[in-house]
């Protein structure tokens, strides 16, 4: 059979279609939507990995994660998720995940795990030695500034306003100048 130009790119665009469509049908058969989350408990949260801040939702059973995906509600991605936030349950069911406070004294090799207190105890007395250390009670023309340059905090993008709000309190409580966040950087 003689086909013209015009009939050949018919004929291509009419194959391509179908095959197409064949490939979304069997794309579906094979995974049925909502197959693993049918029976779940559903949570909103939102992705602790990056400064977007894509809404999630979370399913579980029996207080187990057994499905992470994007909210369809959600503003910002509208049910989407990039590569990191789409493998977030690994994060959870990892076995290489810290549960706990580790701890590498100096000069040792290996860190070792720690109590909660005994972490959150190191933490405030090396801060405080360090604003002794550092502090300035007045700059180069003698007015009063009564701060430390010799720490600085980079804020998470999973803190929400009321958590910024008291972290900021704080940390300028301390005198500290050099404020950062995630979202900024
Ligand atoms: S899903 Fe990706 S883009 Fe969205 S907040 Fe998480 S890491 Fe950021």
């Amino acid at each position: 059979m003689k086909l013209s130009r015009r009939q050949l790119l018919l004929l291509g665009g009419v194959a391509s279609t179908a095959s197409a469509c064949d490939s979304a049908l069997s794309a579906s058969a094979m995974h049925p939507p909502h197959r693993k989350i049918r029976w779940t408990e559903e949570t909103s949260t939102i992705c602790p990995y990056c400064a977007v801040g894509c809404g999630m939702i979370v399913g579980t059973t029996d207080g187990v994660v057994v499905n992470i995906e994007g909210d369809p509600d959600h503003p910002v991605n509208q049910g989407t998720l990039c590569s990191k936030g789409s493998s977030m349950t690994q994060l959870i069911h990892s076995d290489r995940r810290i549960t706990k406070p580790m701890y590498r004294p100096p000069g040792a090799a290996e860190w070792r795990e720690v109590e909660w207190e005994w972490a959150l105890d190191a933490i405030a007395l090396r801060i405080k030695k360090t604003r002794d250390a550092g502090w300035i009670e007045t700059d180069a023309e003698n007015r009063v500034v009564r701060r430390t340059e010799a720490i600085a905090s980079v804020g998470s993008a999973a803190l929400d306003n009321e958590e910024c709000s008291l972290l900021v309190k704080a940390l300028r409580g301390m005198g500290l100048v050099y404020i950062e966040h995630q979202a900024r950087i």
